[in-house]
């Protein structure tokens, strides 16, 4: 997910006074050794994209890990500090314990379950919160040095909830914005932790916490409830924290829709495009990380019952299921890959003919040309998570489709369906319903289609990504 060498020097707008510092897990460049050669290269997610804009230049510096710098000689490792610091950007450095405590066994092997609501995926010893303080006390100690009256900082998501009391403990005065870009889960999930209480204190260090969604913030005001008996109020979103008062506002994350929108016209995109459309075939579209959360086990089940329940579609559809690599190291995803990639080729092997596979899978990231030119041809774009934070790959689709064209078929438990109520809307958990769906948006008219689309897109374009790290900014502004 990394494009071009060159970093935060978009053209930004002017904020007030101070800088942004943001905070991430890990920084929105990825450091990688090629041919002996060490490169930088800018990621492409949502949230670099958002906030490249605002954070630019001498206004804003962004402090995360940069991945494993394990290799380098000393000469290559300060040479990449110095390029990495005239990006605006301070590494924040992870030993390999740590990488493995933090990062994979309780950043990944437990908060994200847990706020995904899998509760069977805990492990059975929930441990390591030690090494989880360590590194957020890191985080915090790096926005302290860099810290300047005036500035204001911005800390994101689950594996960072202790930073913003770690931070008040030594600026109590600073301006603290966290975002959590996952679901905060129900409170009957979330109280199974042994460290709820711990994690929700270092939330509250913040003096705005953002949610995607009404819901996780619903989620997060019962828990508040619940373990300290306070009540938000709602005609100012705050709640009342040890003398100072904390504001939980609701802010969807958006999606640079203009420059998916570019990239989605632009010749080589049109190349491929044409090459992906088989005019005696229809094409479904699946792209998610490699992740339990996103659903790709029923998906497929569903085209298997598609394919049973309207045999007029075999040899007629084909989903092209491109899952990216993620978290290989983490034990849980290992089997996950395994039971996937056996569920896909056991369908595979039961319908294909000597002309014709159903499921096209592909397990690597694909390149920003292609990924765009699948969300063209695409006649319907299957994003059925069962839970997801938000789902960017949704928007994306949409900021694609100028000619108005494809039918987006999203699952209720995704952030995004607060949003995109045009969208066909999907339980992921009924698979003979999500079957009957694709048949729905495979035989739906021209106009029903075009008018759901031209919908999707005017919420899209308007609520972008530059939109969402603006009025955040303005609400820590205010709070
Ligand atoms: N993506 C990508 N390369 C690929 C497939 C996907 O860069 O080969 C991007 C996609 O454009 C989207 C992101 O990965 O911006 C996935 O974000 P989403 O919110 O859907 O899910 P997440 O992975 O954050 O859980």
């Amino acid at each position: 997910m990394a494009e071009s060498t060159q970093v935060l020097s978009d053209s930004a707008p002017r904020r007030a006074a101070g800088r942004l510092i943001s905070v991430s897990n890990r920084l929105p460049v990825t450091v990688t050794m090629e041919n002996g050669q060490v490169a930088i290269k800018r990621s492409s997610g949502g949230l670099a994209t958002g906030l490249r804009r605002v954070l630019s230049g001498d206004r804003g510096v962004w402090i995360g890990w940069p991945g494993q710098l394990g290799e380098l000689s000393e000469a290559q490792r300060h040479r990449i500090v110095r390029q990495l610091a005239d990006l605006g950007t301070a590494p924040v450095n992870l030993s390999d314990h740590e990488v493995e405590i933090f990062y994979e066994e309780v950043s990944n092997g437990v908060l994200w379950p847990l706020c995904h609501d899998r509760i069977d995926r805990l492990p059975l010893r929930i441990e390591g919160w030690d090494v989880y303080e360590t590194v957020n006390q890191r985080y915090a100690d790096a926005v302290v040095d860099a810290w300047q009256p005036g500035d204001t900082i911005w800390v994101h998501d689950y594996q960072l909830m202790r930073v913003p009391l770690l931070i008040r403990r030594r600026l109590p005065h600073a301006k603290i914005g966290f975002f959590l870009h996952v679901p905060f889960p129900n409170p009957e999930i979330f109280f199974t932790l042994p460290v709820r209480r711990w994690l929700v204190e270092g939330m509250l260090g913040a003096d705005l916490i953002g949610f995607h969604t009404r819901r996780y913030r619903g989620h997060f005001t019962a828990a508040l409830r619940r373990l300290f008996g306070i009540e938000m109020d709602v005609p100012t979103s705050t709640v009342a924290w040890n003398e100072r008062r904390v504001t939980l506002g609701i802010f969807p994350m958006g999606i640079d829709a203009a420059s998916f929108a570019e990239r989605a016209v632009s010749r080589d995109v049109n190349v491929l495009t044409l090459e992906l459309k088989q005019p005696a075939s229809r094409l479904l579209v699946g792209i998610d990380r490699l992740d339990y959360s996103k659903g790709i086990q029923r998906r497929v089940l569903a085209l298997q019952q598609l394919l049973i329940d309207h045999p007029e579609w075999r040899e007629r559809v084909r989903l092209v299921q491109v899952a990216v690599p993620s978290r290989g190291r983490v034990g849980a995803y290992k089997r996950f890959r395994h039971d996937v990639e056996s569920l896909i080729s056991r369908i595979n092997g039961e319908f294909a003919t000597p002309a014709w596979t159903p499921i096209h899978y592909i397990h690597r990231a694909v390149s920003p040309a292609t990924l765009v030119a699948l969300y063209r041809a695409a006649d319907v774009m299957l994003v059925t998570p069962v839970r997801d934070g938000m789902n960017l790959v949704a928007k994306e689709f949409a900021a694609c489709r100028s000619d108005e064209d494809g039918v987006l078929v999203l699952s209720e438990f995704a952030g995004a369906v607060d949003e995109l109520t045009d969208a066909c809307i999907v339980n992921p958990y009924d698979i003979a319903g999500v079957a009957e769906t694709i048949h729905t948006a495979l035989t739906m008219s021209g106009t029903e289609r075009r008018t759901r689309m031209r919908r999707l897109r005017a919420q899209v374009f308007e609520h972008d990504v530059r939109r969402w790290a603006e009025e955040f900014l303005a609400a820590l502004a205010a709070a």
